[in-house]
């Protein structure tokens, strides 16, 4: 990295600091202007933004007035879609298919990554240098619980850089870890990073050694470490950070008291990793606001109050011109926060993150009519639940489900199944569904995506005109 680079990376990060404590209506002009500059050079070099504005006024450009996309449309319009007209799917694919290309820039100029594609065919990714040292600078400036960022932090980090460990499935093109294979790139002098293999059997002798300040990873990953905490000697440890996966209350109260340091929950979305900094002191994540747009949405796009989880959020990205996103949905169930927090950022606090829309069942209710119901009926219960080590719901057919728990050594024998089913059935879950609870030993993640998928359903769902919206 030049030394001009790293003097825009530094400055950059203390630029970003403050805002934090903008006024609402301030962030939100600023937000504007940069909607306006993304939406008119979409427009002018993108076909496909240019025949999607075609009726909207470009020189009075209002969000809600812009009609919403979606993964569906851009993947049938890949070619079109991109401002930069040497963005092609095959030449992305042809990118993509050599794991050599891990670490590398494509066109010396973007860092390219896939969704997982658990929701349909992956999406390709591409993030500009400039959008990646967004991404790294908002960290350091907004999600920093040790220190406050500006020249002194600056000067000291100089000499003593942060060192940050990300702990990872497994490398890959998904968008986190891709990111994160530019980050000591970007980063340095001011950061050390150092990317470990979850499975590596000398991991934790390899932590011991690194002395990690941040750790990053998955939050299955985090509670993994957080219960064999035992074998882990970590004296320099700041804060922890989880880079995807819902983290529960169970697992953050588990790494919590495990490391004694504070877990920051960012919630981004491949589309748009720099959408929010978790929050240290009242969980959920702050959105930045000044350079992403969410909004919390129903399912006929209008906005849901404050505390109330919305049907889908969309999402637009104020930093990637190349591929934009502008209000993009994506199909996550999250919930504003209704009360402010007590750690000074005064940015708007998404509260609730209850993963992805997609992560759920369809059951007969009792009057045998097919409802949704929500992953969150199980997430909550079985949150509640503090010997259990991983798990898995499978519906197997529209009245029958299978839940696996992995428990801790010891506590097996104290669980009452018949309890926990009852409490099922209380917070929503219709009597006419069997649940099976079987105990298992060693469940894995996706060996695909290295993530967890906690709600299999195997059922197909119903044609559109028997569905009776959702029960929760
Ligand atoms: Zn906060």
């Amino acid at each position: 990295m030049s030394l001009s680079s790293t003097i825009r990376y530094a400055l950059q990060t203390a630029q970003l600091a403050p805002q934090t404590r903008w006024s609402t209506r301030r962030v939100e002009r600023l937000a504007q202007r940069r909607l306006e500059r993304l939406v008119r050079h979409a427009a002018e070099h993108s076909p496909y933004f240019h025949q999607k504005y075609a009726g909207v006024n470009l020189d009075r450009i209002r969000l809600t007035e812009l009609p919403p996309t979606n993964k569906a449309e851009l993947q049938a319009r890949f070619d079109d879609w991109p401002t930069d007209r040497r963005l092609t799917r095959s030449g992305l694919e042809h990118f993509l298919a050599d794991p050599s290309n891990l670490g590398r820039w494509y066109l010396d100029e973007y860092a390219v990554s896939h969704t997982s594609g658990s929701q349909g065919p992956p999406l390709v990714i591409v993030q500009s240098r400039r959008a990646l040292s967004l991404l790294f600078s908002l960290m350091s400036a907004r999600a920093n619980t040790h220190a406050k960022p500006g020249i002194v932090e600056g000067w000291r980090r100089l000499r003593t850089p942060a060192r940050v460990a990300v702990v990872a499935q497994h490398r890959g093109f998904y968008p986190s870890s891709a990111a994160f294979e530019f980050m000591a790139e970007i980063t340095r002098p001011f950061t050390r990073v150092e990317l470990f293999s979850s499975t590596d059997a000398e991991l934790f002798h390899k932590l011991n050694d690194y002395q990690p300040n941040i750790l990053v990873g998955y939050a299955s990953v985090l509670e993994g470490l957080a219960l064999a905490s035992a074998e882990l000697e970590l004296r320099s440890l700041w804060q922890l950070a989880n880079s995807s996966e819902q983290l529960t209350s169970r697992a953050r109260e588990r790494i919590e008291a495990a490391f004694h340091a504070p877990v920051l929950d960012h919630y981004g979305t491949g589309e748009c990793l720099f959408l929010s900094d978790g929050c240290p002191t009242d969980g959920g994540a702050h959105v930045n606001a000044d350079w992403a747009i969410v909004e919390v949405v129903d399912d006929d796009y209008q906005p849901v109050a404050p505390g109330e989880l919305g049907r889908k959020v969309l999402v637009t990205n104020l930093a990637n011109y190349a591929q934009p996103f502008v209000r993009y949905e994506v199909p996550d169930q999250v919930a504003w926060g209704a009360e402010p927090c007590r750690c000074g950022n005064h940015l708007p606090r998404i509260a609730r993150i209850e993963g992805r829309s997609a992560e759920a069942f369809w059951i007969h209710d009792e009057s045998g009519r097919l409802r949704v119901l929500p992953g969150v009926v199980f997430h909550s219960a079985i949150d509640a639940l503090h010997g259990v080590r991983q798990w898995r719901a499978i519906q197997l057919e529209h009245d029958r489900v299978e839940l696996q728990l992995e428990f801790l050594p010891t506590v097996e024998n104290e669980f009452d199944a018949g309890a926990f089913v009852e409490g099922l059935y209380q917070a929503g879950l219709p009597r006419r569904v069997r649940v099976e609870v079987e105990s298992v030993i060693g469940l894995q993640p996706d060996p695909q995506t290295g993530k967890y998928r906690r709600m299999v359903c195997l059922v197909s769902p119903p044609a559109a005109s028997s569905l009776t919206g959702s029960a929760a």
